[in-house]
């Protein structure tokens, strides 16, 4: 039986101080189940900074990692506190918001795509990042939850960076 500390240390992404997998995959199932006991809205936002690499090669990684931090910081003032926040890996990061449904998701993501846009990140300049937005639907595992809005991410990226998509 873990300590509070430590169980935060376990969920808790070290650089950006945002929740991890271990922490995704523990509100994930009682999210959905909410969802569906209650009949509640549940969407989920897929974001991935574009062309991260770029970043990184011109400044360094060390300047790329301020960056990552400073996203999550940015992204952190501009939800809700029953909004989660995830670092998915490398520069990717998942939003769960409760009680939102898909078009609420679609403005809220575009929210946050411009915020992103706006916001200087010193000697670094600027940077965007692409979303995919989709809605949690009865019957949906979370796997195929999380694969719908990162289709949608697919097309954000194929579709030309800096915008949201939504899974249709
Ligand atoms: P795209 O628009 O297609 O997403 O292009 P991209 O360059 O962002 O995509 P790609 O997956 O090629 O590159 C992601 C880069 O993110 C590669 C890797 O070096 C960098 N990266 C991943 N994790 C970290 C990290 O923790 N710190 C830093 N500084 N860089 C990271
Ligand atoms: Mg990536
Ligand atoms: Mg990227």
């Amino acid at each position: 039986h873990m300590t509070g500390e430590l169980k935060q240390l376990a969920t808790t992404d070290r650089l950006t101080q945002t929740f991890n997998r271990v922490k995704f995959e523990e509100v994930i199932q009682i999210e959905m189940e909410r969802a569906k006991r209650y009949r509640r809205s549940l969407s989920l936002a897929i974001f991935d900074v574009d062309y991260f690499k770029k970043i990184n090669d011109t400044y360094g990684h060390s300047v790329g990692d301020f960056i990552l931090k400073g996203i999550a910081d940015v992204i952190k003032k501009n939800i809700r506190s029953t909004t989660y926040l995830f670092r998915w890996g490398g520069e990717e990061f998942v939003i769960l918001i409760p009680e939102v449904d898909l078009e609420g998701a679609k403005i809220h993501a575009e929210r946050l795509r411009k915020v992103l846009e706006d916001h200087s990140f010193g000697e670094a300049g600027t940077i965007t990042a692409s979303f995919g937005v989709s809605q949690f639907e009865a019957g949906d595992s979370a796997d195929a939850f999380l694969k719908k809005s990162d289709a949608a991410l697919y097309l954000a990226k194929l579709n030309g960076r800096n915008r949201v998509e939504v899974s249709s």
